[in-house]
């Protein structure tokens, strides 16, 4: 196979598809369409969670030809050139993660998986039907994989997963055993860890994130609200005071580290009441951004049947309210790093509008450097962050 620019030339097309909002759904039928309208010839292919979690339903539609699921498609050609147009197991009955090597060397840093699917149950959300169990991928497989990933001179990793923090579960392992197998087995210089659910990221963690030369002072701890009764309903096992204190000790561990985090907005039965504790708690956290979007009702999860939905209406304007927060604490983020000096990795691409350099700190800052230098793609520089204007992080070299 060879990847062609665009659909004109293309036998297949290939869809990867993400299931977690209406809104994706609505995307990727959109997208197929619109493939199979501008080239009636070519084969278009449907995997990810939306083929996992509709099925059989998905080939009724005239512009779909594959539907291959979740687990499949990583051996995806093996199943395209056999006659069955319909493949996908069912995800709960796996009980291993399946190890292929997957690289993308166009990219300035390279994703690594190491986790699929999912032990908890949250009401909101259909991706652990679309996953099955927590499955971890081996430590042997994971450092293997970096050692890969240095040869091909990558210079930064980040560690993804549905569910890092349950890395290790089924195989009598701890996240704690593989950053440390990773700090002192690996030679790629800094990595990430991907989304982690507060309730994972215990001291001992923290104490050796905060020694740890190579993993980046860079946070995403997931929140979902920030009341505990929307956080009961929705079946997440934690308080928000909690949450709140992890945010602070983070912030006192770590020097000017990201912490990241979601929200979803007018989940079923949060009145306005609710939503102002949510406002008001996220205000005072120390967080340093917050994703955030309206709640979509997802068939099939506890959710859909809960009484009291929100109207769309209300999550949107509760939705612009979160992204109003998140907007200035981003900024005030940004002043506190003004003036700092910074290790940045230089991006192989340059920016697309403005033809500078770009590049991201290891608190993951995505800075321009005004430079006419070719030699310093995918390198790690020091630079000074000078200003932010129009929407730029503007950064000089030391
Ligand atoms: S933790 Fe909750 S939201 Fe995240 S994948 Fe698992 S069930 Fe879904």
């Amino acid at each position: 196979m060879q990847e062609v620019s665009k659909i004109e030339d293309a036998d297949y097309y290939i869809l990867n598809s993400c299931s977690v909002t209406h809104k994706s759904d609505n995307e990727a039928f959109y997208l197929l369409r619109a493939a199979k309208n501008k080239n009636k010839d070519v084969k278009t292919i449907i995997t990810g969670c939306i083929a996992q979690i509709e099925k059989e339903r998905l080939l009724n539609n005239d512009f779909i030809d594959y539907v291959i699921g979740n687990d499949e498609k990583l051996r995806l050609f093996d199943y395209i050139s056999n006659d069955s147009n319909f493949v996908a197991k069912d995800v709960m009955t796996l009980d291993k993660f399946t190890e292929i090597e997957l690289f993308d060397t166009s990219k300035t840093r390279a994703s690594l998986k190491i986790q699929d699917g999912c032990d908890n149950r949250c009401t909101y959300c259909i991706i652990w039907k679309a996953r099955g169990k927590s499955r971890s991928a081996s430590l042997e497989f994971i450092i293997k994989q970096i050692n890969d990933f240095a040869n091909s001179g990558f210079k930064e990793v980040i560690l993804t997963g549905i569910h890092i923090g349950q890395w290790g579960k089924d195989i009598g392992k701890t996240l704690l055993d593989l950053v440390k197998a990773i700090e002192s087995d690996t030679k790629i210089q800094r990595y990430r860890l991907g989304s982690l659910n507060p309730t994972e990221i215990n001291d001992e963690l923290l104490n050796f994130l905060q020694k740890s030369n190579k993993f980046c002072p860079h946070f995403h701890l997931s929140l979902q609200s920030a009341n505990d009764k929307t956080l009961k309903s929705m079946n997440r096992f934690y308080k928000t005071d909690f949450y709140l204190s992890q945010i602070d000790k983070i912030n006192e561990m770590f020097e000017n580290p990201f912490l990241g985090s979601d929200i979803i907005a007018g989940f079923a039965g949060e009145t306005d009441e609710d939503f102002e504790i949510t406002r008001q708690n996220l205000e005072k956290s120390g967080l340093t951004q917050i994703h955030t979007f309206p709640y979509s009702v997802r068939k099939g999860t506890i959710g859909e049947s809960l009484p009291d939905q929100n109207s769309d209406k209300i999550k949107e304007q509760r939705a612009t309210v979160i992204k109003e927060i998140s907007k200035r604490k981003y900024k005030s983020f940004i002043e506190r790093n003004i003036g700092k000096t910074l290790e940045v990795l230089i991006e192989k691409h340059r920016d697309k509008h403005s033809n500078n350099l770009k590049g991201i700190t290891r608190n993951y800052l995505t800075v321009q450097i005004i430079s006419g230098r070719e030699d310093l793609y995918n390198s790690l520089q020091t630079a000074k962050i000078t200003k932010y204007e129009k929407g730029i992080i503007y950064a000089e070299f030391i």
